[in-house]
């Protein structure tokens, strides 16, 4: 089940369950649509997926199975993904 995390890991943008511009990669990574488009060129810079839109869970299944109130946040800042080397 999806954590349903509550902020843009970049920018610390809140992204609430219901947020249309919240976006996850594979491993639900979670960021906004503007970092996404301007700061992070489309692939996530903790595993260089790509995203998908997070798909919004009706409120019913909400009540019954709450989002995370988890913030990741990158303290040091986010970029586009770089090689190791
Ligand atoms: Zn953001
Ligand atoms: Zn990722």
């Amino acid at each position: 089940m999806l954590e349903l995390r509550p902020n843009c890991e970049c920018c610390d943008k809140d992204l609430p369950p219901e947020a249309m511009d919240a976006l996850i990669c594979t491993f639900e990574c979670t960021f906004c649509a503007d970092c996404v488009a301007n700061v992070l060129a489309g692939a996530c810079p903790n595993c260089g997926g790509n995203f998908s839109m997070r798909p919004i869970r009706p409120a019913a299944m909400l009540m019954k199975y709450p989002a995370s109130t988890k913030r990741v946040f990158k303290a040091e800042g986010c970029g586009p993904a770089r090689d190791a080397a």
